[in-house]
């Protein structure tokens, strides 16, 4: 059956929010137990226990700076603890900061490589030693986004961090196949997740045009139907990715973006 994580460990970062809120709420649906990994303890262990209550599967909270190596080996340590296993992996934390390349804080840039960047980094190698340990291979899937194929203005260190984020999915499957490891990229449009609510107001700013335009010509003007994607989109590709039976599907990049990117 396509998308089986049925009876699955799923540990998916940036899980206390929007995007990977929502693939936890989808793969616990679909039986698999999940572990919400987030910067935040309460806020983790919060959607875990609602998880846990509406699916009926058992879930793990861990506080996760994805960026901190030893907060990243005591998650999956923690996981393993649990559940014995971990399965499925979705490096999905990310963050995003606007502006020109010329007024862009040294720091901020830093700082965004370094989540999505070292984050994923840490977050696959810890994975993988598990994945390869208990001989049972794994799936590996990145959060990318559009700005992993193409760039847009005041965007500069995100789409420098996505772009890398397509190349180290790449290795991944090359390093991983001997173990059957498979890795791929999600790669969504833009869907209506605090990090996007957040950026229409700077955008609006950053170029001298409305909220509104920011919406419609900046987010969805290249779109075949100027339609935001949903949670539930990404998540259903999510989905099949991980529950996809064979090595065929790895190494590629996925784009959910009604169209952008095409
Ligand atoms: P969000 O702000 O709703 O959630 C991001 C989560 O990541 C938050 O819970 C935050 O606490 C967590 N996080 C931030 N820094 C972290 C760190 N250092 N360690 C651990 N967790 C950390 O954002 P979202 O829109 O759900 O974004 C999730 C992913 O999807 C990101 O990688 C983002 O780049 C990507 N993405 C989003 C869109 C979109 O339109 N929303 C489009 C393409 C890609």
């Amino acid at each position: 059956m396509l998308g089986n994580v049925k009876g699955k460990v799923t540990l998916i970062t940036g899980a206390a929010s929007g995007i990977g809120k929502h693939m936890a709420e989808k793969f616990a649906e679909y039986g698999s137990a999940i572990v919400i990994a987030d910067l935040n303890l309460d806020s983790a262990q919060s959607v875990a226990d609602a998880i846990k209550a509406q699916y009926n599967v058992e879930t793990l909270a861990v506080a996760m700076d994805v960026t901190n190596e030893e907060q990243v080996n005591a998650g999956i340590k923690a996981t393993v603890a649990k559940f014995n296993k971990l399965d499925v992996v979705i490096s999905n934390a990310g963050i995003q900061t606007i502006a020109p390349i010329v007024d862009f804080e040294t720091s901020a840039w830093k700082r965004l490589i370094d989540i999505h960047l070292h984050g994923t980094f840490l977050v696959a190698k810890a994975s993988m030693q598990q994945m390869i340990a208990q001989k049972t291979g794994g799936r590996v899937l990145v959060t990318g986004s559009i700005h992993s194929v193409e760039a847009s203005k005041n965007k500069a260190a995100y789409v420098a961090a996505k772009h890398a984020q397509l190349g180290f999915v790449r290795s991944i499957a090359e390093e991983g196949a001997p173990h059957n490891i498979s890795a791929n990229l999600i790669c969504p449009g833009f869907v209506r997740t605090p990090l996007v609510e957040k950026q229409i107001p700077e955008q609006a700013k950053t170029l001298g045009i409305s909220e509104e335009q920011v919406i419609k010509n900046v987010m969805l003007g290249d779109t075949v139907d100027g339609e935001f994607t949903t949670l539930d989109d990404v998540a259903n590709v999510a989905l099949f990715l991980a529950g996809f039976e064979t090595n065929a599907l790895t190494g590629q990049h996925v784009l959910i973006s009604h169209g952008i990117g095409m």
